[in-house]
């Protein structure tokens, strides 16, 4: 289990990368964000390939909270 200080550091809006989409996500570390994503990605969006492309603008769109 992840400490509450570390949990849900990265956020994402699944709207900066599907217009309109209300999805957003949060997670630990970019690597289990990016699995959220492409898990709503596949069930909302049909997407069943992550294009390279595609996972740089996932990438892109990731916000850091800040944890000072
Ligand atoms: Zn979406």
């Amino acid at each position: 289990m992840p400490a509450p200080e570390t949990a849900e550091a990265k956020r994402i809006a699944c709207a900066e990368i599907v217009p309109d989409c209300p999805f957003t996500a949060s997670a630990a570390t970019e690597e289990e964000l990016l699995q959220k994503v492409v898990a709503h990605a596949a069930r909302d969006h049909g997407i069943t390939e992550v294009t390279p492309e595609l996972a740089a603008r996932v990438k892109a769109a990731i916000k850091s909270r800040s944890m000072r």
